[in-house]
Protein backbone atom coordinates (compact mmCIF):
# COMPACT_ATOMS: atom_id res chain seq x y z
CA UNK A 1 0.00 0.00 0.00
CA UNK A 2 1.95 2.97 -1.02
CA UNK A 3 -0.03 5.40 0.72
CA UNK A 4 1.27 8.59 3.13
CA UNK A 5 2.11 8.02 6.89
CA UNK A 6 -1.54 9.48 8.72
CA UNK A 7 -3.46 7.15 5.79
CA UNK A 8 -1.12 3.84 6.59
CA UNK A 9 -1.51 4.55 10.55
CA UNK A 10 -4.98 4.19 9.99
CA UNK A 11 -5.80 2.03 7.33
CA UNK A 12 -2.71 -0.62 6.98
CA UNK A 13 -3.56 -4.01 8.15
CA UNK A 14 -7.00 -2.86 9.35
CA UNK A 15 -9.29 -3.88 6.10
CA UNK A 16 -13.11 -3.89 8.02
CA UNK A 17 -13.83 -7.21 9.23
CA UNK A 18 -15.04 -9.81 6.87
CA UNK A 19 -17.65 -11.37 8.58
CA UNK A 20 -19.53 -8.50 9.56
CA UNK A 21 -17.77 -4.94 7.91
CA UNK A 22 -16.85 -3.67 11.35
CA UNK A 23 -14.44 -0.63 10.55
CA UNK A 24 -12.00 -1.77 13.37
CA UNK A 25 -10.08 -4.46 13.87
CA UNK A 26 -12.17 -6.49 16.57
CA UNK A 27 -10.46 -8.18 19.89
CA UNK A 28 -10.27 -11.64 19.12
CA UNK A 29 -10.27 -12.99 22.61
CA UNK A 30 -10.00 -16.43 21.64
CA UNK A 31 -6.23 -18.76 21.86
CA UNK A 32 -7.22 -21.35 19.76
CA UNK A 33 -9.75 -22.20 16.11
CA UNK A 34 -11.52 -23.98 14.58
CA UNK A 35 -10.26 -25.95 11.85
CA UNK A 36 -12.13 -27.03 9.38
CA UNK A 37 -11.14 -30.93 8.88
CA UNK A 38 -8.04 -31.63 10.57
CA UNK A 39 -4.93 -28.95 9.36
CA UNK A 40 -7.74 -26.98 7.58
CA UNK A 41 -6.71 -23.78 9.23
CA UNK A 42 -8.89 -20.95 7.94
CA UNK A 43 -6.56 -18.09 6.99
CA UNK A 44 -3.86 -19.50 8.88
CA UNK A 45 -4.97 -19.45 12.77
CA UNK A 46 -4.05 -22.05 14.52
CA UNK A 47 -3.09 -20.84 18.01
CA UNK A 48 -3.31 -17.45 19.67
CA UNK A 49 0.78 -17.90 20.71
CA UNK A 50 1.38 -18.36 17.40
CA UNK A 51 -1.03 -15.70 15.65
CA UNK A 52 -4.23 -14.03 16.44
CA UNK A 53 -5.96 -11.49 13.66
CA UNK A 54 -5.90 -8.66 16.42
CA UNK A 55 -2.46 -8.33 16.80
CA UNK A 56 -1.53 -9.41 12.74
CA UNK A 57 -3.68 -5.99 12.53
CA UNK A 58 -1.15 -4.34 14.66
CA UNK A 59 1.64 -5.91 13.52
CA UNK A 60 0.77 -5.13 10.01
CA UNK A 61 -0.01 -1.96 10.86
CA UNK A 62 3.49 -1.45 12.58
CA UNK A 63 5.62 -3.06 9.80
CA UNK A 64 4.18 -0.28 6.64
CA UNK A 65 4.68 2.43 9.31
CA UNK A 66 8.38 1.76 9.68
CA UNK A 67 8.74 0.58 6.14
CA UNK A 68 9.68 -3.03 6.91
CA UNK A 69 8.43 -6.24 5.61
CA UNK A 70 7.67 -7.84 9.19
CA UNK A 71 6.42 -6.78 12.73
CA UNK A 72 6.29 -8.42 15.30
CA UNK A 73 4.51 -7.40 18.57
CA UNK A 74 5.54 -8.23 22.17
CA UNK A 75 4.21 -8.17 25.61
CA UNK A 76 6.36 -5.32 26.19
CA UNK A 77 9.42 -3.67 24.82
CA UNK A 78 12.06 -5.63 27.04
CA UNK A 79 10.36 -9.00 25.57
CA UNK A 80 10.79 -7.62 22.34
CA UNK A 81 14.41 -6.83 22.89
CA UNK A 82 15.11 -10.13 24.23
CA UNK A 83 13.86 -12.11 21.58
CA UNK A 84 15.55 -10.57 19.26
CA UNK A 85 18.95 -10.57 20.90
CA UNK A 86 18.41 -14.93 21.69
CA UNK A 87 17.52 -14.59 17.38
CA UNK A 88 20.52 -12.83 16.49
CA UNK A 89 23.01 -13.81 18.97
CA UNK A 90 24.99 -16.97 20.39
CA UNK A 91 26.59 -17.59 23.74
CA UNK A 92 30.29 -16.01 23.11
CA UNK A 93 28.95 -13.48 20.47
CA UNK A 94 29.93 -9.42 21.08
CA UNK A 95 27.34 -6.27 21.34
CA UNK A 96 27.88 -2.50 21.42
CA UNK A 97 25.39 -0.75 23.22
CA UNK A 98 25.05 3.28 24.21
CA UNK A 99 26.80 4.39 26.74
CA UNK A 100 23.79 6.11 27.77
CA UNK A 101 21.23 3.57 26.51
CA UNK A 102 17.90 2.98 28.18
CA UNK A 103 18.44 1.58 31.76
CA UNK A 104 16.41 -1.43 31.07
CA UNK A 105 18.01 -2.18 27.98
CA UNK A 106 21.81 -1.50 29.96
CA UNK A 107 20.00 -4.10 32.51
CA UNK A 108 19.16 -6.66 30.29
CA UNK A 109 23.16 -6.65 28.92
CA UNK A 110 24.54 -6.63 31.97
CA UNK A 111 22.69 -8.56 34.34
CA UNK A 112 20.69 -11.17 32.25
CA UNK A 113 22.82 -12.20 28.76
CA UNK A 114 26.24 -11.04 30.45
CA UNK A 115 25.74 -14.51 32.56
CA UNK A 116 23.93 -16.08 29.31
CA UNK A 117 28.05 -15.47 27.79
CA UNK A 118 27.05 -12.58 25.54
CA UNK A 119 29.64 -9.73 26.25
CA UNK A 120 28.94 -5.82 25.48
CA UNK A 121 30.78 -2.73 25.04
CA UNK A 122 28.96 0.77 25.77
CA UNK A 123 30.09 3.42 23.10
CA UNK A 124 29.45 7.32 22.40
CA UNK A 125 27.16 6.43 19.51
CA UNK A 126 28.18 10.15 18.34
CA UNK A 127 31.75 9.11 17.59
CA UNK A 128 31.18 6.82 14.68
CA UNK A 129 35.21 6.72 14.63
CA UNK A 130 35.26 5.30 18.34
CA UNK A 131 32.26 3.25 17.68
CA UNK A 132 34.59 1.69 14.64
CA UNK A 133 37.54 1.01 16.75
CA UNK A 134 34.80 -0.58 19.19
CA UNK A 135 34.19 -3.27 16.55
CA UNK A 136 35.87 -6.82 17.27
CA UNK A 137 35.71 -9.65 15.07
CA UNK A 138 33.23 -11.78 16.85
CA UNK A 139 30.17 -8.06 17.41
CA UNK A 140 27.40 -9.75 15.94
CA UNK A 141 25.20 -6.39 16.64
CA UNK A 142 25.51 -2.65 17.55
CA UNK A 143 22.28 -1.27 19.19
CA UNK A 144 21.47 2.08 18.51
CA UNK A 145 19.48 4.45 20.50
CA UNK A 146 18.03 7.77 19.06
CA UNK A 147 17.36 10.34 20.93
CA UNK A 148 19.58 8.61 23.37
CA UNK A 149 17.71 8.61 27.08
CA UNK A 150 18.12 10.76 29.05
CA UNK A 151 20.41 12.82 27.68
CA UNK A 152 19.04 13.38 24.04
CA UNK A 153 22.41 12.43 22.43
CA UNK A 154 21.99 11.74 18.71
CA UNK A 155 23.67 9.09 16.38
CA UNK A 156 24.15 9.07 12.71
CA UNK A 157 22.30 5.96 11.60
CA UNK A 158 23.35 5.74 8.14
CA UNK A 159 26.78 6.08 9.10
CA UNK A 160 26.78 3.31 11.89
CA UNK A 161 24.57 1.25 9.58
CA UNK A 162 27.97 0.93 7.45
CA UNK A 163 29.90 0.53 10.09
CA UNK A 164 27.79 -2.93 11.03
CA UNK A 165 27.53 -3.70 7.67
CA UNK A 166 31.73 -3.26 7.66
CA UNK A 167 32.29 -5.64 10.61
CA UNK A 168 29.82 -8.69 9.26
CA UNK A 169 27.19 -6.74 12.07
CA UNK A 170 23.48 -6.30 12.38
CA UNK A 171 22.93 -3.01 12.78
CA UNK A 172 19.26 -2.55 15.71
CA UNK A 173 17.51 0.96 16.36
CA UNK A 174 15.77 1.17 19.40
CA UNK A 175 13.01 3.84 17.52
CA UNK A 176 11.11 4.10 20.96
CA UNK A 177 11.64 8.12 21.23
CA UNK A 178 11.42 9.38 17.58
CA UNK A 179 8.23 6.92 16.57
CA UNK A 180 8.33 6.56 12.82
CA UNK A 181 6.29 9.41 12.62
CA UNK A 182 10.00 11.37 13.09
CA UNK A 183 12.19 8.78 11.99
CA UNK A 184 12.71 5.40 10.10
CA UNK A 185 15.47 3.64 10.77
CA UNK A 186 15.16 0.98 8.10
CA UNK A 187 15.44 3.53 5.21
CA UNK A 188 18.58 4.59 6.80
CA UNK A 189 20.16 1.09 6.37
CA UNK A 190 18.98 -0.37 10.13
CA UNK A 191 18.22 -4.07 9.88
CA UNK A 192 15.82 -4.43 12.72
CA UNK A 193 13.55 -1.33 14.34
CA UNK A 194 12.59 -2.21 17.88
CA UNK A 195 9.92 -0.35 19.75
CA UNK A 196 8.81 -0.36 23.54
CA UNK A 197 5.00 0.27 22.21
CA UNK A 198 4.53 1.66 25.75
CA UNK A 199 5.46 5.38 25.00
CA UNK A 200 4.42 7.05 21.49
CA UNK A 201 3.17 4.23 19.83
CA UNK A 202 0.70 3.79 22.49
CA UNK A 203 0.51 7.26 23.30
CA UNK A 204 -2.05 7.43 26.10
CA UNK A 205 0.00 5.34 29.27
CA UNK A 206 -2.63 2.77 29.00
CA UNK A 207 -0.74 -0.33 27.79
CA UNK A 208 2.53 -2.22 27.73
CA UNK A 209 3.96 -3.69 24.89
CA UNK A 210 7.08 -3.87 22.82
CA UNK A 211 7.71 -4.43 18.78
CA UNK A 212 10.34 -5.57 16.28
CA UNK A 213 10.29 -4.64 12.85
CA UNK A 214 12.52 -6.02 9.94
CA UNK A 215 13.88 -4.59 6.75
CA UNK A 216 14.33 -8.12 5.23
CA UNK A 217 12.36 -11.29 5.20
CA UNK A 218 14.72 -13.66 6.41
CA UNK A 219 15.61 -12.11 9.43
CA UNK A 220 11.77 -10.92 9.57
CA UNK A 221 11.11 -14.70 9.39
CA UNK A 222 13.88 -16.09 11.93
CA UNK A 223 12.87 -13.43 14.56
CA UNK A 224 8.64 -14.84 13.79
CA UNK A 225 9.74 -18.10 14.63
CA UNK A 226 11.37 -17.44 18.00
CA UNK A 227 8.24 -14.92 18.76
CA UNK A 228 6.13 -17.79 18.83
CA UNK A 229 8.93 -20.40 20.21
CA UNK A 230 9.58 -18.08 22.90
CA UNK A 231 6.30 -16.48 23.37
CA UNK A 232 6.36 -13.54 24.77
CA UNK A 233 3.60 -12.11 22.66
CA UNK A 234 1.32 -9.17 22.64
CA UNK A 235 -2.26 -10.41 24.26
CA UNK A 236 -5.37 -9.26 22.29
CA UNK A 237 -6.58 -6.72 23.90
CA UNK A 238 -3.14 -5.01 24.51
CA UNK A 239 -2.79 -5.05 20.58
CA UNK A 240 -5.99 -3.25 19.95
CA UNK A 241 -5.70 -0.69 22.29
CA UNK A 242 -1.82 0.15 20.80
CA UNK A 243 -3.43 -0.18 17.29
CA UNK A 244 -5.79 2.52 18.43
CA UNK A 245 -3.04 4.85 19.84
CA UNK A 246 -1.25 4.27 16.59
CA UNK A 247 -4.00 5.75 14.33
CA UNK A 248 -3.50 9.41 15.80
CA UNK A 249 0.55 8.89 15.77
CA UNK A 250 0.86 11.62 13.87
CA UNK A 251 -0.93 14.41 15.07
CA UNK A 252 0.02 14.09 17.98
CA UNK A 253 3.85 13.97 17.23
CA UNK A 254 3.07 17.20 15.63
CA UNK A 255 1.34 18.39 18.96
CA UNK A 256 4.39 16.86 21.49
CA UNK A 257 7.12 18.68 18.84
CA UNK A 258 4.71 21.80 18.99
CA UNK A 259 5.02 21.99 22.55
CA UNK A 260 8.61 21.16 23.30
CA UNK A 261 9.88 23.35 21.33
CA UNK A 262 8.19 26.12 23.43
CA UNK A 263 9.52 24.22 26.99
CA UNK A 264 13.10 24.38 25.26
CA UNK A 265 12.21 28.43 24.82
CA UNK A 266 11.18 29.02 28.09
CA UNK A 267 13.76 26.86 29.58
CA UNK A 268 17.01 28.26 27.74
CA UNK A 269 15.97 31.28 29.15
CA UNK A 270 15.27 30.65 32.60
CA UNK A 271 18.17 31.83 35.13
CA UNK A 272 17.91 28.37 36.75
CA UNK A 273 18.57 25.92 34.17
CA UNK A 274 22.09 25.32 33.41
CA UNK A 275 21.51 23.19 30.29
CA UNK A 276 18.74 22.58 28.08
CA UNK A 277 19.34 18.94 26.09
CA UNK A 278 17.18 18.91 23.09
CA UNK A 279 18.72 17.99 19.52
CA UNK A 280 16.58 20.89 18.18
CA UNK A 281 18.99 23.18 19.21
CA UNK A 282 21.70 24.45 17.01
CA UNK A 283 24.12 24.17 19.50
CA UNK A 284 23.00 20.66 20.33
CA UNK A 285 26.32 18.30 19.26
CA UNK A 286 23.87 16.28 17.55
CA UNK A 287 21.49 18.60 15.54
CA UNK A 288 23.20 18.24 12.13
CA UNK A 289 22.65 14.55 12.21
CA UNK A 290 19.25 14.93 13.83
CA UNK A 291 17.96 17.50 11.43
CA UNK A 292 18.85 15.21 8.38
CA UNK A 293 17.04 11.88 9.32
CA UNK A 294 14.51 13.39 11.36
CA UNK A 295 11.80 15.61 10.63
CA UNK A 296 10.92 17.24 13.57
CA UNK A 297 13.14 17.05 16.96
CA UNK A 298 10.18 15.25 19.30
CA UNK A 299 8.82 15.73 22.39
CA UNK A 300 11.61 14.82 25.46
CA UNK A 301 13.48 17.62 26.80
CA UNK A 302 16.01 17.19 29.57
CA UNK A 303 17.45 19.74 31.49
CA UNK A 304 20.20 20.47 34.31
CA UNK A 305 19.05 22.83 37.47
CA UNK A 306 21.78 25.13 38.98
CA UNK A 307 22.25 23.56 42.79
CA UNK A 308 22.66 20.15 41.86
CA UNK A 309 20.78 17.40 42.94
CA UNK A 310 18.64 18.57 45.22
CA UNK A 311 17.31 21.55 43.39
CA UNK A 312 16.70 19.24 40.13
CA UNK A 313 14.67 17.01 42.72
CA UNK A 314 12.87 19.85 44.14
CA UNK A 315 11.37 20.83 41.03
CA UNK A 316 10.45 17.59 40.07
CA UNK A 317 8.63 17.62 43.25
CA UNK A 318 6.94 20.82 42.76
CA UNK A 319 5.70 20.15 39.43
CA UNK A 320 2.09 19.68 39.43
CA UNK A 321 0.92 19.23 35.96
CA UNK A 322 3.79 17.67 34.72
CA UNK A 323 2.95 14.33 36.69
CA UNK A 324 6.14 12.73 38.51
CA UNK A 325 6.57 9.42 36.75
CA UNK A 326 8.32 7.23 34.61
CA UNK A 327 7.82 6.16 31.11
CA UNK A 328 7.17 8.86 28.46
CA UNK A 329 5.46 9.59 25.02
CA UNK A 330 2.00 9.17 26.58
CA UNK A 331 -0.41 12.42 26.02
CA UNK A 332 -0.31 13.46 29.31
CA UNK A 333 3.20 15.27 30.43
CA UNK A 334 5.76 13.89 32.62
CA UNK A 335 8.49 14.92 35.01
CA UNK A 336 11.47 12.97 36.59
CA UNK A 337 14.66 13.02 38.14
CA UNK A 338 16.29 9.90 36.13
CA UNK A 339 19.09 9.64 38.66
CA UNK A 340 17.12 8.05 41.23
CA UNK A 341 14.33 6.84 38.75
CA UNK A 342 14.48 5.70 35.68
CA UNK A 343 18.48 5.37 35.63
CA UNK A 344 18.82 4.50 39.59
CA UNK A 345 20.04 1.19 37.90
CA UNK A 346 22.80 2.64 35.99
CA UNK A 347 24.41 4.44 39.14
CA UNK A 348 28.23 3.75 39.63
CA UNK A 349 28.12 2.42 35.89
CA UNK A 350 29.48 3.94 33.13
CA UNK A 351 25.87 4.78 32.33
CA UNK A 352 25.57 6.90 35.19
CA UNK A 353 23.85 10.32 34.61
CA UNK A 354 23.94 13.95 36.19
CA UNK A 355 22.31 14.23 39.19
CA UNK A 356 21.00 17.56 38.17
CA UNK A 357 19.61 16.26 35.57
CA UNK A 358 15.67 16.38 35.22
CA UNK A 359 13.76 14.95 32.08
CA UNK A 360 10.42 15.96 30.59
CA UNK A 361 8.20 13.98 28.70
CA UNK A 362 5.90 17.20 27.03
CA UNK A 363 2.40 15.80 26.42
CA UNK A 364 -0.04 18.11 24.60
CA UNK A 365 -1.98 19.56 26.95
CA UNK A 366 -2.37 23.30 26.48
CA UNK A 367 0.86 24.62 26.19
CA UNK A 368 0.15 27.91 28.09
CA UNK A 369 -0.65 25.97 30.91
CA UNK A 370 2.64 23.70 30.66
CA UNK A 371 4.79 26.83 30.43
CA UNK A 372 3.32 28.24 33.72
CA UNK A 373 3.71 24.85 35.72
CA UNK A 374 7.11 24.68 34.96
CA UNK A 375 8.11 28.46 35.61
CA UNK A 376 5.95 27.64 39.19
CA UNK A 377 8.51 24.44 39.37
CA UNK A 378 11.21 26.08 38.99
CA UNK A 379 10.91 29.70 41.47
CA UNK A 380 11.90 28.07 44.52
C1 LIG B 1 10.57 2.00 27.86
C2 LIG B 1 11.69 1.74 26.92
C3 LIG B 1 12.11 0.44 26.64
C4 LIG B 1 11.52 -0.78 27.33
O1 LIG B 1 10.22 -1.00 26.98
P1 LIG B 1 9.11 -1.63 27.98
O2 LIG B 1 7.87 -1.57 27.16
O3 LIG B 1 9.09 -0.83 29.21
O4 LIG B 1 9.56 -3.05 28.24
C5 LIG B 1 13.12 0.28 25.71
N1 LIG B 1 13.71 1.34 25.12
C6 LIG B 1 13.34 2.60 25.38
C7 LIG B 1 14.03 3.72 24.69
C8 LIG B 1 12.33 2.85 26.29
O5 LIG B 1 11.97 4.11 26.56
Amino acid sequence: MNKGFETLAIHAGQEPDPLTGAVVPPIYATSTYKQDGVGGLRSGYEYSRSANPTRTALEECLAALEGGVRGLAFASGLAAEDTLLRTVCRPGDHVLIPDDAYGGTYRLFAKVFEQWGLSYDPVPLGDVDAVRAAMRPNTKVVWVETPTNPLLGIADISALAQVARDGGARLVVDNTFASPYLQQPLALGADVVVHSTTKYMGGHSDVVGGALIAAERGLGDELAYHQNAMGAVAGPFDAWLTLRGVKTLGVRMDRHCDNAERVVELLAAHPKVTAVLYPGLSEHPGHEVAAKQMKRFGGMVSFRVAGGEDAAVAVCDRAELFTLGESLGGVESLIEHPGRMTHASAAGSPLEVPADLVRLSVGIESVEDLLADLTRALDF
